[in-house]
């Protein structure tokens, strides 16, 4: 031992030191490899997060979600205090936004995790109007640090988090205008809500002149949402509108072009103030 030179005692050292580095271990199917060497070109699978309600309760939620085709990663229970069970893991593909796009991403449930919450969605009143019910503060306490955690795991960009209904405008409305988009934004998990000093000024200047469809069209497009540059009020942009207002301005979700509407999203589009 102690007759060792340093230029053997430097080969052992290195050759320690890479056996260190060298692990063996099997894939799931017992193929033999090895790991300890980490690529630096990597990222999560998961580029999205969906957020849904399920129209029914929880029972029935949960055999409609474990049973048949469709599914979600989580699901969200109405119960006092509400649950979170996981029914897909993280790294398995979930069914819980089929016919979907995002700013040229499609299909998106590849690139998506989905969180089903438990929540009846609308009432229809005895006037035929539709009352959508509203969340239960112990769910959106509940939902917020798991959407906390799979963002932060995912690196998941805030502008991602999004609701069905506007991933999948045709027929979706999920999670609705009682969702509490503002509060997700006030605590920084999605993008910031547009400055209410900014967009009123921008009203003034749209109610004087409002803008055609097609500036909508691009600018709903723009901030990611799939409709098509048609130039006409078609159903599309009607759909699309309405998700949009349901998030940005629940209080009137017509779908239909108003001058409110077209300075949150001249806001949203531009966060900081042209000089
Ligand atoms: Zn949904």
């Amino acid at each position: 031992m102690t007759r060792l030179t340093r230029p053997l005692l430097l080969l052992a050292l290195a050759l320690l030191m890479s056996a260190c580095a060298t692990r063996y271990t099997t894939t799931e199917g017992g193929v033999p490899i090895l790991v300890g060497k980490q690529a630096q070109g990597q990222d999560s699978r998961v580029l999205f997060l969906i957020l849904h309600y399920t129209v029914a309760d929880f029972p029935l939620s949960m055999k409609i979600l474990t049973e048949k085709e469709v599914s979600a990663h989580y699901l969200l229970s109405d119960e006092s205090p509400p649950r979170i069970w996981r029914l897909v893991k993280e790294d398995r593909r979930a069914w819980h936004s089929g016919q979907s796009a995002w700013k040229g991403h499609r299909l998106l449930n590849a690139s998506s995790i989905g969180i089903e919450i438990v929540h009846p969605g609308y009432k229809v009143a005895p006037d035929g109007q539709r009352v959508f019910q509203p969340f239960s503060d112990a769910q959106i306490d509940a939902l917020i640090p798991l959407v906390q955690d799979i963002v932060k795991r995912h690196a998941i960009r805030p502008e991602r988090i999004l609701g069905h209904g506007e991933v999948s405008p045709s027929y979706k409305v999920d999670p609705g205008p009682t969702f509490p988009w503002r509060r997700l934004a006030d605590l920084g998990i999605t993008p910031p809500w547009p400055d209410a000093a900014r967009v009123a000024e921008q009203r003034v200047l749209f109610e004087a002149q409002l803008p055609d469809v097609l500036w909508f069209q691009t600018a709903l497009a723009q901030w990611g949402y799939n409709v098509q540059a048609t130039g006409v009020m078609d159903e599309q942009t009607q759909r699309v509108l309405m998700n949009f207002q349901m998030r940005y301005r629940p209080a009137d979700y017509s779908g239909q072009p108003d001058a409110e509407s077209a300075a949150l999203l001249h806001v949203l589009n531009n966060p900081v103030k042209a000089p």
